[in-house]
């Protein structure tokens, strides 16, 4: 199991090609790339005591949660993300699939459920909705068209800036209309039954924003994602590092892990290295962040040095949504609880938008939204490791304002009150699990509550956020590219492209390309 090398016990020997900033999926999507195409020697430092970012795992005794991966498309037998890791990991990354229905979608009493496969997602919404059979296929047919064009859009933000300007009519075309809208309004255009918008949007979670706020280009890549169904790695997350960090090493490269960066160089209006917060320095002639462009141009980058175009642009569009995750654990397997791997998506009604809005302004008001996710079912490899358990992960919204007051407390002792807001809100959620599965009643034996506090510590992001840059609109004008207008640094990760796992990983592709050239990072999404 390869977790990386403490900065200070075996710290980093040589020069190196690139430093990579963040061991993200990101980070080790594009430092992975690098060593196979060319910049042979790549430095990914980490901040976090493991290695993966948001696809790191945490234990506790006889027990493993996943913090932000609980289900993944495209990576059947002919996906192109799986030809992706496949290569990537020299197939050590596996893919269990999801049951046949990978989300259950309940409003209220009334449950829907989106089933794998395009033609069958399309059956069972119409059977659900007869009256909308016309408007459901339509809306399926905008999501996959709207995706295809992303795809273009994105890849173009490996273009330096000039390239872009000339090409950006091609490269947009008919999807920055779609992308400058948000999923309610073209929705509407397609059906004005709420009950349907509202199921159709059910998995709004994977990307932090209800119907009218956010963008329609999100919404279509995450629908568009899963129609195919749903994967969960073999092993838990924590594979995703184990299995591209081989590739990194052998091209020379050094993944160290509690290795916090705390600036960037700059001389002479060119990025030549990173500063450590032990005072140490790392030199290397390119620098790639995956920490996040907030992170990047908040923080890392030395305020004299910060583009003013960039900053302005940036500042239009606001971190994503912080979420409370309630990590369960039991002594029992899921089959003796009756559990399976398909997540569920309780909201109390169809009106997302309000439920939101409610919940933002009053904490104590009813969740907009809960979601069960159940790890350890959809891991065949799950009962090897911790025999006789299970794991249940519980997530909903929250607002960093909430528990902005006890930043700079120190983990684990933030005080009193800190830990009676965690214990309401545990409490109500498990209200809310023990209300959809009563059989859980009784048998919980860990409960582990994460805060945007935790986010925050261990993941870096600024205010705990989920998903980066909020997927709203705006968020699709910033003049984003692999390339930023300090020479020598680049950025990669989610920002860059979307937030999830395929997100990430399409923006370690981006930066990539813009160093070794699309073709042969085109190359590794196809089957050999
Ligand atoms: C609760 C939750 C559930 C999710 N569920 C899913 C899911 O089911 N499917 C899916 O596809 N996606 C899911 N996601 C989203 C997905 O996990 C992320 O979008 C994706 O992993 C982001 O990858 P990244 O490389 O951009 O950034 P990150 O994973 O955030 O990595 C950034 C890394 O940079 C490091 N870093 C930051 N600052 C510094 C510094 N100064 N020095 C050194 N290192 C630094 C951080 O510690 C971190 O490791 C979920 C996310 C969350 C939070």
């Amino acid at each position: 199991m390869h977790l990386g090398h403490s900065y200070k016990q075996h710290p980093p020997t040589g020069a190196f090609d690139a430093i990579v900033i963040g061991s993200g999926i990101g980070g080790l999507v594009s430092a992975a790339v690098l060593s196979r195409f060319g910049k042979k020697r790549v430095l990914v430092l980490e901040r976090h005591y493991r290695l993966g970012g948001f696809t790191h795992t945490f234990t506790r005794p006889g027990y493993e949660w996943d913090v932000g991966v609980h289900y993944i498309g495209q990576v059947g037998e002919r996906g192109a993300l799986r030809a992706l890791f496949d290569k990537l990991s020299d197939g050590r990354i596996r893919w269990a699939p999801l049951p046949d229905v990978y989300d259950r979608v309940e409003l209220g009493s009334r449950g829907y459920d989106f089933v794998s496969g395009t033609g069958r997602f399309i059956e069972t919404m119409g059977r659900a909705f007869p009256n909308e059979r016309d408007a459901i296929a339509k809306y399926v047919d905008l999501v996959k068209t709207t995706t295809k064009r992303g795809s273009m859009f994105f890849m173009s933000r490996s273009l330096p800036s000039i390239v872009s300007a000339v090409t950006s009519p091609f490269t947009t075309r008919g999807f920055a209309e779609l992308a400058s809208r948000t999923t309610r309004d073209v929705l509407l255009e397609l059906t004005k039954n709420e009950e349907l918008i509202a199921v159709l949007t059910g998995q709004y979670g994977d990307y932090g924003l209800p119907p009218s706020r956010s963008s329609f280009a999100m919404h279509a890549a995450l629908v568009s994602h899963y129609l195919g169904g749903a994967f969960y790695p073999v092993g838990g997350a924590s594979v995703f590092a184990e299995g591209i960090a081989p590739l990194i090493e052998e091209g020379g490269g050094h993944l160290a892990v509690s290795a916090e960066v705390s600036s960037i160089i700059i001389e002479q209006g060119i990025a030549v290295g990173v500063r450590l917060a032990d005072g140490g320095e790392q030199r290397a002639p390119l620098v790639i962040s995956d920490a996040g462009v907030a992170n990047t141009f908040g923080r890392l980058v030395p305020e004299a040095s910060r583009p003013a175009s960039w900053t302005k642009a940036l500042a239009t569009v606001p971190a994503s949504s912080s979420y409370l995750c309630l990590y369960l654990g039991f002594k029992a397997t899921d089959a003796e609880l009756g559990l399976t791997g398909t997540n569920l998506w309780l909201y109390p009604d169809e009106k997302h938008d309000e439920n939101v809005a409610r919940f933002e302004a009053d904490p104590e008001a009813p969740f907009p939204m809960v979601y069960l996710s159940f790890p350890s079912a959809k891991d065949p490899d799950f009962q090897r490791r911790f025999p006789g358990r299970a794991t249940v992960d519980v997530i909903t919204m929250a607002k960093w304002e909430w528990i902005s007051k006890w930043q700079g407390t120190k983990w684990h002792k933030r005080g009193e009150d800190y830990d009676a807001f965690k214990q309401r809100f545990t409490e109500r959620l498990l209200e809310v699990v023990f209300n959809r599965l009563p059989q859980l009643r009784g048998r919980v034996d860990v409960a582990e509550l994460s805060t945007p506090l935790t986010a925050e510590h261990f993941a870096s992001h600024p205010r705990g956020e989920l998903y980066g840059i909020d997927h709203t609109p705006a968020r699709y004008e910033l003049p984003l590219r692999a390339k930023t207008p300090i020479p020598g640094l680049m950025l990669t990760g989610a920002d860059l492209a979307t937030c999830g796992v395929a997100g990430g990983a399409l923006g370690g592709l981006i930066t990539a390309a813009a160093v070794v050239g699309p073709g042969p990072v085109m190359g590794l999404l196809k089957r050999s």
